[in-house]
């Protein structure tokens, strides 16, 4: 069965309170769980950025659901593809800390440093998660974010939600 990876960008209706992001993290956790869907999700000054993780079929059956979600609009998938391994293979969905939407990270992969991830190319929102990715499993394996390093605050490290999925 083919693995694909969807990235796409939208724009919350609302701003979000912590609580109403909680929300959207625990029932995604619990259905891409069930359907073996792994990815990671980040949102930051109204926007989100998310990669979905699976087979065609349960990528597809939960995009299908986002997109009618009245929480957010403007959905532009930014990148679509089969792929040969999981980034986040370790999470129903990862929440991606907001140190990641720091001035200073995101300069290394746009040309702005603000974070409007609809108006970033799929190779720089591809090399954002496959960095976060990477450093996450460094992280798992040797402490601290590599990444974070130079823009750490006290207590700003990841929430993680979901554990290892049942593989589809
Ligand atoms: P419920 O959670 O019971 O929802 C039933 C219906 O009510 C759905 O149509 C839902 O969209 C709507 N709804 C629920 N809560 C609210 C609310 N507070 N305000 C308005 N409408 C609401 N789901 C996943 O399964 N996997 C994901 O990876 C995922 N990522 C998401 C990312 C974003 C940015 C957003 C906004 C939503 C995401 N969701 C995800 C949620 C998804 O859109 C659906 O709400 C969810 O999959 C439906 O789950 P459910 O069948 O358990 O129904």
């Amino acid at each position: 069965m083919a693995l694909e990876r969807l990235i796409y960008a939208s724009r919350s209706a609302e701003l979000l309170k912590p609580e109403q992001l909680d929300a959207i993290l625990k029932v995604s956790v619990a259905n891409n769980s069930r359907v073996g869907v792994t990815g990671a999700l980040m949102y930051s000054s109204r926007e989100f950025l998310q990669c979905l993780e699976g087979s065609r079929e349960a990528i597809n059956q939960t995009y299908a659901r986002i997109l009618r979600d009245p929480r957010h609009s403007d959905l532009l998938i930014l990148d679509y593809r089969e792929v040969d391994r999981r980034w986040f293979s370790g999470w129903g969905m990862h929440h991606v800390p907001p140190l990641w939407s720091s001035r200073q990270v995101l300069l290394r992969y746009s040309e702005r440093e603000t974070f409007a991830p609809s108006k970033m190319s799929a190779s720089m929102a591809a090399a954002l998660l496959s960095d976060l990715a990477a450093d996450m499993a460094a992280s798992a394996a040797a402490g601290p974010p590599a990444i974070l390093e130079s823009t750490r605050s006290p207590g700003g490290m990841s929430r993680g939600y979901g554990t290892a999925p049942q593989r589809a």
